[in-house]
């Protein structure tokens, strides 16, 4: 046996709250999705201190799989929270982001992998699939805030708020996390100097929990990190270093 430990490709990286009834299908979709590809992998869940039978659940998923791995919040901090631990305790040389109730499809994971040979970072756009998962208002709410978003941070990402992504690791080392990042991933990277880039991807709709997110703060509680965003992408400063001496 080796002592050297296995160098992992894929961290699939989920943010969980009160996810019980998906955890078991989740774990079970991702697994048939990777092991084809022949990847190694890890699946980092970080329960954000959901109130239902996630966390021992999970406890149970990773005492039988030691790539299954898990954290736990002592209280609830949101999405962008529980992404940003996961991607912290992330191992892998790519990070893939997806949500944990199976509205994203692990069997778009080989589209992903295809792309990243190319691009530092692959974004799922749910536009064409859109109406498979989702309502009339849900689809027209996240329409708008795609529009004005894009508008106001200079952006061209059809779909923000999909957290379906795959990006090398070093593409999130130098940045600082704030709650409602999630959605500004993309920007955020590019600003960095990252290739990013979107495939379409299938969209199912929610069967078991309940959503998070409303018209509301889908619409609204954004706004304000637009405007950071928008400052931060004019502000910041791009530099090459030509020559040193000593
Ligand atoms: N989530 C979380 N903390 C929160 C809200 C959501 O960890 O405070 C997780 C949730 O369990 C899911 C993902 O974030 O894995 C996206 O949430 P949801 O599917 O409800 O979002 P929507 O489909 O409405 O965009
Ligand atoms: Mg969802």
């Amino acid at each position: 046996m080796s002592a050297e430990p296995t160098f992992i490709e894929l961290s699939f990286v989920i943010p969980c709250h009160n996810e019980q009834d998906n955890l078991r299908p989740l774990v079970a979709a991702i697994r048939a999705a990777v092991e084809p590809l022949a990847r190694t992998y890890e699946i980092v869940l970080a329960d954000d201190c959901s109130t239902d039978a996630t966390w021992p659940l999970l406890r149970e998923l990773a005492a039988a799989d030691a790539r299954i791995r898990g954290l736990r919040f002592a209280k609830n901090a949101g999405q962008s929270a529980a992404m940003w631990a996961g991607m912290k305790a992330a191992r892998g040389r790519f990070i893939v982001t997806l949500d944990a109730d199976l509205q994203n499809d692990p069997r778009d994971l080989p589209q992903f992998v295809e792309a990243l040979k190319q691009f530092d970072c692959v974004c799922g756009s749910r536009v064409a699939a859109r109406g498979q998962g989702d309502g009339f208002v849900r689809i027209a709410s996240s329409r708008i805030a795609n529009w004005v978003r894009n508008k106001l941070s200079g952006e061209t990402i059809t779909d923000a708020g999909c957290c379906f992504r795959a990006f090398k690791r070093e593409c999130v080392a130098d940045l600082k996390f704030f709650k409602g990042m999630h959605r500004f991933l993309p920007t955020l990277f590019k600003i960095e100097g990252f290739t990013v880039t979107e495939i379409p991807i299938r969209h199912n709709p929610r069967t078991a929990g309940a959503a998070h997110y409303g018209v509301w703060n889908r619409l609204f509680a954004s706004f304000y990190d637009l405007l950071a965003v928008r400052w931060m992408k004019q502000r910041m400063f791009r530099f090459q270093i030509a020559d040193r001496v000593n």
